[in-house]
């Protein structure tokens, strides 16, 4: 066992706090990381304030975690000490059911592991992540990161490992390519990093705002049309031609709105898990266009290098703004109010430069 030092919430109501705690023994397959940086992700607020009514308390949130391997456990095989490695939003699952072999350890049919507030399955401790000064991960979920990345990206890397495998696990599957139209609905988080990706990816992308001040930034990063959601003409004439819409809002919303704007045979996924269930949709949409409403969520390990690598090639990052994690209360506040561009991520050498509360 080895104490660490993080930040965690005790219960619902009160801000994150300085929080030692004990992370394991390193286990034969284990890699022990210092973590460098760790990305603010939407769901550590969710979690945070158990807004999915399911947090365990103390929860040490974080699961956009880059850092540098400094302890390996006997059995390792796939890293040096040394090595730069991430770390996302799953840190176990059964391995053993069909989506596991698959490569598809998010939708595990036992049980996925994720990175904080699950149980591991060995010790029935509770899993914490990566407001943390380290973790110790199995290295089969432990990623590389790609060398053509530079030092000085290392921070922008972080949110990649939720925000951006969210958003490019769905563009894989539903086959955005050259001939795509695609629709990005939100220009946050998620938003900026699908508007990225699927114009890497070839398409020609679309997105829909209901803020006037994201017009220019979608622009910036390479979107073709910028669409106001409030402005009923603008909306009109994109009815029935995309292929496919991911839509990145977290807050309930009508979804009829989007819908019509698929094609016959068009998709909307949704990526963002509000705090309630939305309002009922309108399924003649549907059914006169055998359209598909649909949902995903992050991505497997595999998918995850995959995605690290397709970033690195094609240059794409996510826009950040670096805090110390004495700041992450307020930088929550600021989140809840759409006052980030577009991802708060932790300097975490930041969490030694003070003493414990
Ligand atoms: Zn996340
Ligand atoms: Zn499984």
């Amino acid at each position: 066992m080895s104490k660490v030092q993080g930040y965690a919430a005790l219960n619902a109501k009160s801000p994150l706090t300085f929080f030692e705690f004990e992370r394991r023994a390193l286990r034969p397959h284990d890699v022990k990381i210092d973590i460098l940086y760790c990305g603010v992700c939407h769901s550590d607020l969710h979690k945070v304030r158990n807004e999915w009514k399911n947090t365990m308390y103390p929860v040490v949130p974080g699961h956009e975690i880059v850092g540098r391997i400094v302890d390996l456990g006997p059995q390792t095989s796939l890293f040096k000490i040394g090595e730069l490695v991430a770390v996302g939003c799953l840190v176990d699952a059964c391995r053993l059911c069909t989506s596991c072999l698959e490569g598809l350890e998010q939708y595990c049919e036992k049980q996925s592991i994720f990175t904080y507030d699950s149980i591991d399955p060995v010790d029935r401790s509770a899993t914490r992540g990566g407001y943390s000064s380290q973790i110790i991960v199995d290295e089969k979920f432990t990623l590389k990161i790609p060398t053509a990345f530079k030092e000085k990206d290392l921070p922008a890397v972080a949110p990649l490992l939720c925000a951006g495998i969210t958003t490019y696990s769905p563009l894989r599957h539903w086959h955005v390519g050259k001939n795509s139209r695609v629709g990005v609905v939100g220009l946050g988080g998620l938003g900026h990093m699908a508007v990225q990706l699927a114009c890497a990816m070839g398409a020609e992308v679309a997105v829909f705002t209901s803020s006037k001040n994201k017009v220019q930034d979608a622009k910036k990063l390479g979107a073709h049309h910028v669409v106001l959601s409030s402005e009923k003409k603008e909306m009109e004439l994109f009815i029935d031609s995309l292929d496919f819409i991911i839509n990145t809002v977290s807050a309930t919303h009508s979804l009829d709105h989007f819908i019509q704007l698929l094609k016959r045979n068009g998709t909307m996924c949704m990526v963002g898990l509000p705090e309630s269930c939305y309002p009922s949709f309108d399924t003649a949409q549907l059914i006169f266009r055998r359209k598909s409403l649909a949902g995903s969520l992050i991505g497997g390990i595999r998918e995850t290098q995959e995605m690290l690598e397709f970033c690195a090639q094609h240059h794409i990052l996510p826009e950040i703004e670096i805090i110390a994690i004495q700041k992450i209360n307020e930088a929550f506040e600021r989140m809840l109010k759409n006052d980030v561009k577009y991802r708060f991520v932790i300097d975490m050498a930041s969490l030694h430069s003070k003493k414990p509360i």
